[in-house]
């Protein structure tokens, strides 16, 4: 004993840089439009919020441990096997009981230098190292990430879309990312916005992770499934990569309420239909009004996903542009401590939302 007098935490917890989530309010409190964390701006399937309702009635007991029928209704969705299915708290847990199960102290987790800010958190947690590997333009450079694999990487976090740059890593890419990895090193493709893609551009993960021992797909219910307050992640691999995942994880790690409004959540169709053309359409659309700003020094990074990460190159700054939006009432996501003080990442929201911030930032540039 040293005489310390309270517990300290490991080192590798207390260099952890705590995750932000978007605002919803102003400084003073106010309510603004959130654009900061890419969620629907078309809200909850119906059929999810009566489900959600109908599970009231039995909230003196635990839920499924085994989330049975959620497994049951993903395998027959995306025909797969519901035995390699895993599933945790939002994604955020499934990547964390992926760095959990397969990296420790001393090991080496590989990610983007523009990469989503869960994925340091994750290594860190377990005392692993985050090896950060230059993007291409902002997006992922699958020879950046295959130069820093060593003896001792474990694991690596591809997002595709990525966020927050919006990128798409293609089939090809993907395929040759994992063809040139260690069998015993885990890819872990992240694919929290695969819903927004066109139907062409199908990186092939699902199927990787079918065939391959060392490929773990991550899902969520957050974004184009409305599902965001309740916490639904899921991730799909080899039977030998889930095992070790549930051996981590939280026994009960969602409610009942989250299970059936799932369940109801991914029968949807119109819903999610509407959803996808909404996004392709404002995106498009937000897009286009960027590309007018551009000898204002403002640039869309092409996206995929239901944000676009804006680049202020000119006169006006991101962080000037950042709060001209929240005094307006919009919350976007800036992200000067990812290296990104000259973006802001902005969720693609209603049509009104979506003209009033082109507008602010016409009028700001
Ligand atoms: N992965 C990526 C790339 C994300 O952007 C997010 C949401 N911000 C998540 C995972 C986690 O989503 P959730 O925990 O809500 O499933």
């Amino acid at each position: 004993r040293t005489g310390m007098t309270a517990p300290a935490p490991k080192p590798w917890i207390a260099a952890i840089a705590p995750y932000v989530p978007g605002r919803a309010t102003a400084d003073d409190g106010r309510r603004v439009v959130k654009l900061s964390s890419n969620e629907n701006p078309l809200g909850t399937p119906d059929t999810a919020r009566e489900a959600y309702r109908g599970a009231a009635t039995e909230l003196e007991r635990y839920p499924d441990a085994s989330a049975a029928e959620l497994r049951a209704a993903l395998a027959a969705h995306y025909g797969i096997e519901a035995d390699r299915i895993v599933y945790g708290t939002g994604s955020d847990e499934v990547l964390h009981l992926a760095a959990g199960a397969f990296a420790g102290v001393g090991d080496e987790i590989i990610h983007v230098r523009y990469g989503f800010a869960v994925y340091d958190i994750a290594t860190r947690r377990v005392g692993a190292v985050p090896v950060v590997a230059p993007d291409r333009d902002y997006a992922t450079d699958v020879d950046a990430i295959l130069a820093r694999v060593t003896e001792r990487t474990k694991v690596i976090f591809v997002a595709n879309p990525n966020n927050p740059t919006g990128t798409y890593t293609s089939r090809e890419d993907i395929a040759r990312l994992h063809a040139a990895l260690p069998r015993d090193v885990l890819l872990v493709i992240d694919q929290a916005y695969t819903e927004y893609l066109d139907p062409e551009d199908d990186d092939g993960a699902l199927a990787l992770a079918r065939t391959e021992p060392n490929v773990l797909v991550t899902r969520t219910f957050s974004k184009i499934f409305g599902l965001a307050a309740e916490r639904i992640g899921w991730g799909y691999a080899s039977p030998a990569i889930i095992d070790a995942m549930h051996r981590i994880r939280a026994p009960f790690s969602f409610g009942i309420g989250a299970q059936r409004a799932a369940i109801a959540a991914l029968d949807a169709h119109d819903f999610i239909a509407a959803s996808r053309d909404h996004n392709r359409t404002w995106r498009g659309w937000f897009e286009r009004q960027i590309a007018a700003l551009s000898n204002h020094g403002l640039r869309a990074v092409p996206s995929k996903a239901n944000f676009v990460m804006v680049l202020f190159e000119g006169a006006l700054t991101a962080g000037a542009a950042y709060q001209a939006l929240m005094a307006a009432g919009y919350a976007t996501r800036w992200l000067p401590g990812q290296g990104l003080a000259h973006g802001l990442r902005i969720t693609i929201g209603a049509e009104a939302d979506m003209r009033a911030v082109a507008e602010i930032l016409r009028t700001e540039a």
